[in-house]
């Protein structure tokens, strides 16, 4: 609700998440030695006063950290945060064209352009009131048994869920994808949902902490129902907690959701009412419109259980003032003036620490984002993205993947007929570039100039019946889930398939008119990162074509940790103050992925020169550029409490440490001249290779 404009990031689905990705800064090029090729490397931000044997993090980077000043907003700031400040920048400027352009109607510009605008028409929306939300009110209020208040939840499925969200403002959220054992058809992937708060344990911890947020949480609903006119607000507020709390209850815990065998829970239409009683589900799954949908799997039993008992259980009344206040909730963004300031005191200021309410053309952005996320994507594409720097972009994929290959071949720790199901799933992999072959197709989704409530409704409506029609249809491994202005990628381990948006193919990251070996140092290193995860402890539990059975022996899981170890006691060995040194174990799946990364992008930026010797571009050999691309990714200015803050949280090292992998590639000692008695020298022997 409160996010940036565009979401950033690397999201593994299904299930794990992990941190924001790390890039390179700054957008400016540098002329090469040679004619117009640019080249990634800033040597402007080297400082060749230092060793590079001694300290490559410094040698690369020391010019940068000298000057760059973190904003006084955030703990830190490097390549991440300036990329997607820059590419939000350009989105808003898009975005603003298409609104002041007055496109033809049904084009793609006049839906961005008319959606935006409306969303940005405060008089408007303020002089609607509530109007708006009459019609849903009054359908609210005809509940009066089990089956018109199913009917009433069916009807209002959330089907924007993904295998990503945790929880959603409806009971139940509702994601199409591939089975976790039939790779063939898509699904009804049922999650729980239901909760205002962001997690289970917030509703369930007695700490006093935690009461005091239930307090402001409860003041917070009593408010919003004030707003709306609905009388005896304080006392349903205390009732409408009290049902959360119990529909809490009956959810999954955190350690649960967040292992998938425990989600795969193939139920039959017929197991509802077995299983689930209490609410009327064929009220409920008609009014979805899924009469008909035989095949489920229920992610977290206890949920739908819990929650159907509750409809049963609880009175009509509480029901039906909990669905107005998530009602009004749901639409706070384009109702008035006065519940918009309510939403933010609460969900912005309280639960997200946010000093101010972001701008409302900030908003309008992230709104617009949100409901079209491809048609602004098609015009981000057009622009910044063009076919040229696609067909660049999957060259260099094609590399990765040949050097990936040979890698299996070769390693010693797999068994021989884990090597096949590695190699068959690396064939099967589908990887995205900048933005899909096909985009959606908008043109039953109507949007009304000066009709933001109408708008946000329509797009849910049409986002909902174009994700219940994939349950018709064979699944699509190609679909895009990630936007093309998003600065980021996503990992869709089901199906086996992974996406690289053109907002994160950028430079310095990925210049398409840029020279081989920064860019695979860069983004390639980057993308490899990403690939090996589909085959190390994150992905072996999904097969090639992204069924859910894990294709490792005991005896390679064993191998790998025991190649592993060296790589632990590397990372321990960094301490960047007297007091906290590196834990290796908690980094190790990230690092072995960093190293995978650089080999993998190192053998296909060999395989690219096909050959040829590498040019010498500004001073710098291939070799040499390859390697500073790299550390020239991690670079990251924090200060101390952040540095602390990472290392006890994050799964990956800081920057200077991920950049230091290259202490294990023996072609790093040749390009920089490394020797023995150098800082960062390892022996041949202490060198880690796992993939
Ligand atoms: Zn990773």
């Amino acid at each position: 609700m409160f996010g940036t404009a565009v979401r950033g990031g690397i999201r593994m689905a299904v299930f794990r998440r992990i941190a924001p990705v790390v890039i390179v800064a700054s957008t400016a090029l540098l002329g090469g030695g040679m004619a117009a090729i640019a080249q990634n490397v800033k040597t402007q931000d080297m400082d060749r006063s230092v060793k590079p044997g001694d300290d490559f993090y410094r040698y690369a980077n020391r010019s940068w950290l000298k000057t760059v000043a973190v904003p006084a907003s955030r703990p830190n700031y490097g390549t991440s945060a300036m990329l997607i400040e820059k590419t939000s920048e350009r989105v808003r400027s898009l975005i603003r064209e298409a609104a002041a352009g007055h496109a033809g109607k049904g084009t793609a510009a006049q839906k961005v352009g008319d959606y935006y605008a409306s969303f940005l028409d405060e008089k408007d929306i303020e002089a609607k009131g509530f109007a708006p939300l009459a019609d849903e009110l009054i359908a609210s209020s005809t509940i009066t048994n089990r089956a018109t208040l199913s009917a009433y939840l069916g009807g209002t499925l959330n089907s924007e869920a993904d295998g990503l969200t945790a929880n959603g403002d409806h009971i139940f959220g509702v994601w199409a994808n591939q089975g976790f054992e039939d790779a063939e058809h898509c699904i009804f992937h049922l999650l729980q949902g239901g909760l205002g708060l962001p997690a289970r344990d917030d509703y369930l911890d007695p700490s006093a902490k935690m009461a005091g947020l239930r307090a402001q949480y409860q003041a917070h609903i009593a408010a919003m129902l004030k707003l709306a006119g609905i009388a005896d607000s304080e006392s349903k507020a205390a009732a409408i907690l009290a049902l959360e709390i119990r529909i809490a209850q009956a959810h999954a815990p955190d350690a649960d959701a967040a292992d998938v065998f425990k989600q795969n829970n193939p139920w039959k239409r017929a197991d509802f009412e077995v299983k689930a009683p209490g609410m009327d589900w064929n009220s409920y799954f008609t009014a979805a419109g899924i009469a008909k949908q035989e095949a489920f799997i229920v992610w977290q039993p206890s949920a739908v259980t819990g929650t159907a008992a509750l409809v049963g259980s609880e009175s009509i009344e509480s029901w039906k003032d909990y669905l107005r206040f998530h009602l009004i909730e749901h639409y706070a963004s384009v109702l008035p003036k006065a519940v918009r300031a309510e939403e933010f005191a609460f969900h912005g200021a309280i639960l997200s620490g946010m000093p101010s309410a972001p701008d409302r053309s900030q908003e309008a952005v992230a709104a617009t984002n949100g409901a079209l996320g491809q048609a602004v994507g098609q015009l981000y594409a057009e622009r910044y993205f063009p076919p040229e720097a696609k067909v660049r972009a999957q060259a260099m994929v094609n590399d990765l993947i040949t050097a990936y290959r040979s890698r299996i071949v070769s390693l010693t720790w797999m068994s021989p007929s884990t090597k096949e199901k590695a190699l068959a799933k690396l064939a099967a992999l589908r990887i995205g570039v900048g933005y899909p072959d096909r985009w959606i197709d908008y043109s039953t989704f109507d949007v009304e100039p000066g009709d933001a409530f109408g708008n946000m409704r329509r797009a849910e409506a049409f986002n909902r019946s174009r994700n219940l029609a994939k349950l018709r249809q064979a699944a699509d491994p190609d679909e895009w889930r990630i936007d093309a202005q998003s600065v980021g990628a996503i990992i869709m381990f089901s199906p086996n398939a992974e996406f690289f948006s053109a907002g994160i193919l950028q430079p310095p990251y990925f210049d398409y008119q840029g020279d081989d070996a920064s860019n695979y140092g860069s983004a390639g290193a980057g993308m490899a990162h990403e690939i090996s995860h589909s085959f190390d402890e994150l992905g072996n539990i999904y097969d090639a074509r992204g069924r859910l059975g894990n294709w490792w022996t005991d005896d390679d899981l064993a191998n790998y940790h025991a190649a592993a170890a060296k790589l632990v006691a590397q990372f321990e060995g960094y301490c960047p103050f007297a007091d906290v040194c590196v834990n290796g174990k908690r980094v190790l799946n990230e690092n072995i992925a960093d190293l995978a990364g650089l080999l993998v992008a190192h053998d296909a930026y060999v395989l690219s020169l096909k050959g040829k010797p590498d040019a010498v571009i500004g001073g710098l050999s291939g070799e040499e550029r390859f390697f500073l691309a790299f550390a020239q990714r991690w670079r990251k200015a924090q200060d101390e409490a952040a540095l602390r803050r990472q290392i006890t949280t994050d799964t990956h090292p800081p920057g200077e440490y991920r950049s230091d992998t290259v202490r294990n590639v023996e072609a790093w000692y040749k390009a920089f001249e490394v020797a023995p008695g150098d800082k960062l020298y390892l022996k041949p022997e202490d060198r880690v290779a796992i993939w």
